[in-house]
């Protein structure tokens, strides 16, 4: 048994993670959830810095969707909500169809909803909306679950997980300023719940040989750094934060301006809530009353 399934199946025997039938779609107890509460108070605590808190469902605008180029970058992780929208007789077919076992579910159309690839995306046009920002830019506090479409036995990589997100808006000066001061904090959180970490330059999953060509821009001009924790492999730790900087893409999509009228640049730092409780999981142990005390302080109190 390789060690991405052994872990999970130490999760489920424990009843940390509930098993659901679907690879990466699991169930979680009260103590994993207060592992992630605990962890989300630290984080809290180290921002301190007045973002404005905002909840977005775990699904968004499909407009919104569409407009944000996710089917043009990621189309093999993109979920959409697709309903039944037929009448009585569609409602007899179907009924007929699932009776069979035959697909019914090529019938089921597109709603208004695409499920949140990240916590970011329903973001950028609710604050375009608002007119220009203010002078001294915009920071926000987002938390999601999200959706990926990449099944796996590897416990760190789920369908849904939640995303714990601080996007800050303003000129190139702020939003580097604000993506290295949330690196090195990264550090310091991660080390005093006695996590090892490393930071390194990272590029996303971009689809297809065209797609190449972006990761490895986006690689060359350090547009996007990782946390790594090892989790369920050594040689490949798993990313449990990411520190995105967009430059003015974002701004320019959305209409984002600065008080000055010109456009906004942005950067996102993202926190992989279930990846930080499995990192802790598998560092200090299942059991939660067994962990150092420095950690347990640091989460707990
Ligand atoms: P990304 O937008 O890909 O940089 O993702 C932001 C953060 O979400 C990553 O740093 C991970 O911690 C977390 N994450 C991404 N994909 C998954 C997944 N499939 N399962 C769990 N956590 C994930
Ligand atoms: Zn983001």
């Amino acid at each position: 048994m390789d060690m991405q399934t052994s872990f999970l199946d130490r999760l489920f025997d424990a009843g940390l993670l509930i098993d659901t039938g679907v690879d990466g779609l699991y169930g979680r107890s009260g103590q994993f959830e207060d592992v992630i509460a605990a962890f989300e108070r630290l984080i809290d605590r180290f921002a301190d810095d007045n973002a404005e808190v905002i909840r977005f469902p775990p699904g968004m605008s499909r407009a919104i969707f569409e407009k944000s180029g996710y089917m043009k970058s990621f189309p093999q992780l993109a979920g959409t909500v697709h309903s039944f929208c037929g009448g009585e007789l569609d409602h007899m077919s179907l009924l007929k169809c699932m009776e069979v076992g035959d697909d019914w579910t090529k019938d089921q159309k597109a709603t208004d909803i695409a499920l949140t690839p990240a916590a970011c995306y329903p973001l950028y046009p609710t604050i375009a909306r608002r007119g220009r920002l203010p002078a001294t830019g915009g920071l926000f506090d987002l938390q999601s679950y999200c959706f990926r479409h990449e099944p796996s036995k590897d416990p760190a990589r789920q369908q849904l997980f939640r995303m714990r997100e601080y996007v800050c808006m303003g000129t190139e000066e702020q939003v580097t300023e604000f993506r290295q001061s949330w690196m090195d904090r990264g550090v310091k959180m991660m080390e005093a719940v006695g996590l090892d970490v490393v930071i390194d330059v990272a590029n996303d999953p971009f689809f297809g040989r065209a797609g190449k060509m972006l990761a490895n821009n986006q690689r060359d001009q350090n547009l996007k750094f990782e946390l790594l924790i090892p989790i369920t492999s050594t040689a490949q730790p798993s990313a449990c934060m990411s520190f995105n900087y967009h430059q003015d893409a974002f701004g320019t999509k959305w209409g984002l301006e600065l008080d000055d009228g010109s456009v906004a640049h942005t950067a996102c730092v993202g926190f992989g809530l279930e990846r930080i409780a499995l990192a802790l999981f598998h560092h200090h142990g299942l059991d939660v009353t067994e962990w150092p005390v420095a950690a347990r302080k640091a989460l707990w109190g």
